[in-house]
Formats: C-alpha cells, structure tokens, sequence
C-alpha cells in the first residue's frame, strides 16, 4: 500500500479533544511503529528542495519527526518553541489563535543568514504556526525551502496562509 493509506491507517481519531467539538488526528500509533516511523521520516527526507542546512521542528510533535529527518539529510535540528522556553536571545513571532494569540520563538544565534531550512510538523491545520514559524525563520536571514507534513487537514485550508510555498503532506484528510 501507498504511503498514505499507511498513514491514514495508524492516525488515530480522537473525539473532542483537546476540547469538546474537535477531531484530533494523533500519531502516536504510528510513531510507536518501527517499520512506519521509518518510513514516514525517510519520505519526509526525500523532499525535492535541495541542499538543506537545518530542519526546523514545531513543538512537540515536530521535534519527534524534525530530529530524524534532520539526520537522514545530513542537516541540524532547529526546536520552534512556544513562548518562554528557550533560554538566552530568542527571536519571536507571534499570530492569531482564534481566541487571542501565541507566538512562536528560536535562537537566532543557531540558524546563520541564509541558511536553507525544511520546516516540519506533524499536522497543518489552519497554518497559522506554520505562517509564523516561516516568517520568523525568515527574520532571522535564513530561506525556508519548504514544509512538510504528515496530515493537512484540507477543509482548513491551511496553505492559503502559507502563498508560494513548497508545501508537502504525506495525507490530505478532507
Ligand atoms: P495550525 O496552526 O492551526 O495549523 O495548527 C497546527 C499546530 O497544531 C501544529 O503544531 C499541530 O501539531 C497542532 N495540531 C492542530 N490540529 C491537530 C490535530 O488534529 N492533531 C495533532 N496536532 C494538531
């Protein structure tokens, strides 16, 4: 079977969670298989935008899927955190959550100008992370080559934040 049967058949659908009226689509089950996990990262490494100097992971999940790409494509791991928990200079974008905001942060101090990133997560949803995560590399002199992901969750429309970009997903679920 194809990658994304293989995908979409150990996603787990988790009713209202992590509050009442959402799916939440989790991975886990397909992290805690060898023979997928791997299959899942060597397709996330085998993306079509060149050289590749760092892969920029979102919290959390992205850091499980960055980490090992990363190393599959000879590349540094670069953690996007949320606010307040990297130490030192972080450099930090914010956006809108549809109640309020958040924002994203990294050290500026691990991704030199010009640096060509691969962003990765595990879910692109309404693409607001993904848009900050960008526009912060960004800020910080780097080129983000493009951005994969495991699941879209296409009635979001999340690309239409994300305007000319590599955008790769492994599943599109409706
Ligand atoms: P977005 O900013 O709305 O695109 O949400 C994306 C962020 O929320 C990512 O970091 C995802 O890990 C997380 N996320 C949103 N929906 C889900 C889901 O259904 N399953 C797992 N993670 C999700």
């Amino acid at each position: 079977a194809g990658l994304a049967d293989l995908v979409e058949s150990m996603l787990r659908t988790v009713p209202d969670f992590p509050e009442p009226g959402v799916q939440f689509r989790d991975i886990m089950p397909l992290l805690a298989d060898g023979d997928a996990f791997a299959r899942v990262v060597t397709a996330l490494a085998g993306h079509p935008h060149g050289p590749v100097d760092l892969v920029a992971g979102m919290e959390a999940r992205g850091f499980l899927l960055a980490a090992p790409v990363a190393v599959a494509l000879g590349a540094g791991v670069v953690p996007v955190r949320k606010a307040g928990k990297l130490p030192g200079l972080v450099a930090s974008q914010s956006y809108a959550l549809e109640y309020g905001s958040a924002s994203v942060e990294i050290q500026p101090s691990t991704v030199p100008a010009g640096a060509r990133v691969l962003v990765i997560d595990d879910v692109l949803a309404t693409g607001g992370t993904a848009a900050a995560t960008v526009e912060l590399l960004e800020s910080c002199g780097a080129t983000v080559v493009g951005l994969s992901f495991l699941v879209e969750l296409g009635a979001l429309d999340g690309r239409a934040l994300l305007p000319g970009r590599d955008v790769d997903v492994l599943l599109t679920l409706p």
